[in-house]
């Protein structure tokens, strides 16, 4: 591997230290469903930012993780899984003739949050991105519809694969899980390493902003125009 996945880890720690001095509470509504990615995350409790600490802030560093992860995954499978890496190129070949795909290509901060604001009531929407991006995943063909090597043609017109060839690539498929997982715990390692950089970001450039949202709050609800004990 060309870099180690440790200093891939300490410069996305590095972009992150960036974005946050530039950070600041969203004034709309933030968002109801659970983050999956972020929501008891191995991560996010390596860097010490599990309690008390934005989603958003969270977020931007699960996601940057992530691309570690699936990049150093990514070449492992492209150097020493050729089935697997064959199928995923077929699948990413499929995926670039759709025409839209409103969820890619967004900075890591970005991905995986809610597409569209919080509607207005007197504001309906005409179309929201959740819906294209949703309509975009509905087009794509099935991913059971593996398919054999060999052929550049039209991937719909390629063989389906023998028993013999899904067994060695169910095999890979393994690999490549056992592969993330080491990848997974050598990024909890690291970050624990990186801890205490990331939290003097968040007393710095987080907790004053929370602090003075809060104080904020607690002045509306004095006020008499929201009486506290009416
Ligand atoms: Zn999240």
């Amino acid at each position: 591997m060309e870099r180690s996945i440790e200093a891939r880890v300490s410069h996305e720690v590095e972009n992150w230290l960036r974005w946050i001095t530039r950070w600041h509470p969203a004034t709309h509504r933030g968002r109801s469903r659970i983050c999956r990615q972020c929501l008891g995350s191995p991560m996010i409790a390596s860097a010490g930012l599990a309690v008390d600490v934005p989603h958003v802030v969270q977020h931007a560093l699960s996601m940057r993780m992530k691309i570690v992860i699936e990049a150093s995954v990514d070449e492992y499978t492209e150097l020493n899984l050729p089935l697997l890496a064959f199928e995923l190129n077929l699948h990413e070949r499929r995926q670039s003739a759709q025409a839209y795909r409103p969820t890619e290509g967004l900075d890591p901060e970005f991905r995986g949050l809610d597409l569209d604001p919080q509607p207005a009531a007197d504001a309906p929407y005409l179309f929201t991105f959740s819906e294209l991006a949703d309509q975009q995943l509905a087009d794509q063909q099935p991913a059971d519809q593996l398919l054999a090597p060999g052929s550049t043609a039209n991937p719909a017109e390629l063989p389906p694969l023998t028993p013999e060839e899904k067994a060695a690539l169910t095999a890979e498929i393994a690999l490549a899980d056992e592969f993330a997982s080491q990848v997974g715990r050598r990024v909890c390692a690291q970050l624990t390493q990186e801890r205490p950089r990331l939290l003097a970001a968040v007393a710095e450039y987080v907790e004053p902003q929370v602090q003075a949202l809060l104080a904020d709050l607690e002045s509306t609800l004095d006020s008499p125009l929201w009486p506290r004990n009416p």
